[in-house]
């Protein structure tokens, strides 16, 4: 059982309106009221909806121990930009987090690990703690090169005065994100591992945290949570169903004791 908290983080990714939104939080509000308080003494629930649904999300999870996170931002301070959110603009939306990475946006918006490394700075700049996502496609994976290619990827999507405290490593692979398909708890460890190692070999000893993403659900949440060196989860589909979400957030607190 580990003695640090762990991390859970709900990315909505493209879905919610306003009033699914305000189920979705009053689910997990109704959820902690009753009995929830050893949940969150456990873990820390981030919650990332879409940017329009920021503020008002915000305003429901005030009084919660719930945090806010933005699933992306720009790399640019505030200007001419036309459609882009700076990392100024969510940490006054009373974000904490952002995502930056994720293999749907390397995917769609053709992200770099150039690119992504000018948003961590930008996050970081501005206070956020930055959710660097990687992870590796079924083709590399089948190739045998998982390993170097996720290393490859944290490392070109850091700065070098990266901020280790202010930044968490998601790892992801790719063939896991929404298919139901799941690496074994040891190969997440291994790759834990081998990201913790290469962090620490080129950033310093950290304390880095990295957490594990691709298709996690309430029934597989604990015995992935309980690896070594697993220190969260990042959860997409999941994420929208409070019940199935809780259920997470009830699994991973399990696995974790913290000090009196
Ligand atoms: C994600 O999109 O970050 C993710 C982990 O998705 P899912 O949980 O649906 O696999």
């Amino acid at each position: 059982m580990s003695v640090s908290s762990c991390l859970v983080v709900g990315n909505w990714k493209m879905h919610g309106t306003l009033s699914e939104a305000a189920a979705l939080v009053g689910g997990l509000a109704e959820r902690l009221a009753t009995g929830g308080s050893t949940v969150v003494r456990h873990a820390e629930i981030v919650l990332c909806p879409p940017h329009p649904l920021l503020v008002p999300v915000g305003q429901r999870i005030q009084e919660t121990p719930f945090r806010l996170g933005g699933q992306d931002c720009s790399s640019a301070e505030p200007g001419p930009r036309t459609g882009e959110v700076a990392a100024a603009m969510l940490r006054d939306a009373g974000c904490g987090y952002v995502l930056l990475g994720h293999s749907e946006r390397r995917t769609h918006q053709h992200e770099s690990n150039a690119a992504v490394r000018a948003k961590v700075v930008a996050a970081q700049a501005a206070g956020l703690t930055a959710i660097v996502c990687v992870g590796e496609s079924t083709a590399v994976r089948q190739d045998g090169q998982a390993e170097r290619h996720v290393t490859d990827q944290v490392l070109a999507s850091l700065p070098a005065a990266v901020d280790a405290a202010a930044t968490v490593v998601a790892y992801e692979p790719v063939w896991s994100i929404g298919t139901g398909d799941t690496p074994g708890v040891p190969d997440i460890e291994a790759m834990h591992a081998t990201l913790r190692d290469a962090l620490v070999r080129i950033h310093g000893p950290g304390p880095w945290r990295v957490v594990y993403g691709g298709s996690v659900r309430a029934r597989n949440a604990g015995a992935i949570a309980a690896g070594g060196g697993v220190d969260g989860l990042l959860v997409g589909g999941a994420s929208l169903q409070p019940g199935e979400f809780w259920g997470i957030c009830e699994a991973v607190s399990l696995t974790r004791t913290v000090p009196p």
